[in-house]
């Protein structure tokens, strides 16, 4: 566990676990992913169900806390980490002879899972390099348990005496829902909230929502919450600090997306756009954005793709020749990869890693005699890179980049 993914004790993304009791009957589990548990006289709801090897440990803990049947899983979305321990809450249920938990969920989480099913191999090979998951270990969940109701904007459900409003909102994903207790002043907000620049703009991921995102957190603020259980990450307390940090995130995510949309009515395009955003030091140095998984460059990358198709404003990439004939070309040109390879290495003696990223990228296309050397090359930078990346995603991206070029140098 790298220091840069942790904030003070509580780490984010590691095997660190903890039960805290927030407010009566309120109670949420932190792990890799946080799992709210909800008790009333009545029974249980649970708040996000995990990643399927967190099941068991779930059912362990909620068992600890109480022998009450668990009425409703509710899932904040429909991501891997969110709503995949159900199966071993369903087995939990018929063992002691409990009713079946009803599945509660947004109505796009069934088009979501469709589209798991239907792209598993590719799912698993992305989060496999998003989280540098070991080729051992199942990148990608299998079993899905559909949702039984449906959420369509909002819902309530009564657990016994405790109100549990629903509400919708589009952010990290299109089917996302966020929990009001009002009785607890709890919100359990699940990826709304997760400790770091928010998640948009994923590099392998389908599209996120970026000004949806800001509204739904000043919505969230507007109720004043006392609590507030994020799905990753430790909870929030005391509702000064809990609109002040929403609010904060609202207002950097509005920044960035008024400066995509001034950009582009002044006729920029996506690289001039990603080269001149500003990220403002309020931001930077606030502990509610820090880029250790989410990173403002990715949110703009979001915005672009919000606002624009994939056009970068050069026509000679509308239908652009292949990289390798470019590359070689461009070789032939300057009479040999050596030049090449030797000016790499001098730019990365230089620190200047990034530009010798570049020029390595062109004898790597090219496939020419010296490919073996340059990937060494690449992959020795792409480590070197990792070590100093502060956001998980791009460091694990950097990562697997190097561990494929090295098994293909091994060839
Ligand atoms: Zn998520």
């Amino acid at each position: 566990m790298s220091e840069n993914t942790s904030l003070g004790s509580r780490p984010l993304f590691s095997g660190y676990e903890e039960m805290h009791h927030l407010a009566d009957g309120v109670h949420m589990l932190q792990m890799w992913v946080n799992v709210c548990i909800i008790e009333s006289r009545e029974g249980v709801a649970i708040f996000d169900a995990g990643l399927p090897f967190l099941g068991p440990r779930i059912v362990e803990e909620l068992r600890s806390l109480t022998d009450k049947p668990v009425l409703y899983v509710i899932y904040g979305h429909g991501h891997a980490d969110h709503a995949f321990g159900t199966p071993f809450i369903l087995q939990d249920a018929e063992k002691r002879g409990h009713p079946r938990p009803s599945i509660v969920a947004h109505k796009a989480v069934p088009r979501r899972f469709d589209r798991y099913r239907r792209t598993l191999p590719y799912q698993e090979r992305i989060n496999r390099a998003q989280f540098q998951i070991p080729e051992n270990v199942p990148a990608f969940p299998w079993e899905y348990v559909y949702p039984d109701e449906i959420v369509q904007e909002e819902s309530t459900i009564k657990l016994g005496d405790v109100t549990l409003e629903l509400r919708h909102a589009r952010g990290e994903t299109d089917d996302h829902l966020w929990l009001w207790i009002p009785e607890r002043r709890t919100a359990c907000v699940s990826d709304f909230w997760i400790w770091s620049c928010p998640n948009l703009g994923n590099p392998f991921k389908v599209q996120r929502y970026t000004l949806e995102w800001a509204e739904a957190l000043e919505e969230i603020a507007g109720h004043a919450p006392e609590v507030m259980l994020p799905g990753h990450g430790s909870p929030l307390v005391g509702s000064g600090k809990i609109t002040e940090a929403c609010l904060t995130v609202s207002r950097a995510l509005r920044c960035l997306d008024q400066q995509v949309v001034n950009m582009l009515n002044e006729g920029k395009w996506p690289e001039e756009i990603l080269r001149s955003f500003r990220w403002p030091e309020e931001f930077s140095s606030s502990p509610y954005l820090a880029p250790i998984y989410g990173h403002p460059y990715f949110v703009v990358q979001a915005l672009l793709r919000e606002y624009h198709g994939w056009y970068d404003g050069n026509p000679s990439h509308l239908f652009p020749s292949p990289e390798a004939e470019v590359a070689r070309e461009i070789l032939a040109l300057v009479e040999g990869e050596e030049r090449v390879l030797e000016r790499s290495r001098i730019l990365a003696g230089e620190g200047r890693l990034q530009l010798a990223l570049h020029l390595l990228d062109l004898i790597l296309a090219a496939g020419s005699r010296r490919r073996n050397e340059a990937g060494e090359l690449k992959a020795e930078i792409l480590e070197n890179m990792a070590e100093k990346e502060p956001s998980l995603i791009a460091r694990n991206i950097l990562l697997f980049g190097a561990r494929e070029l090295r098994r293909e140098v091994e060839v």
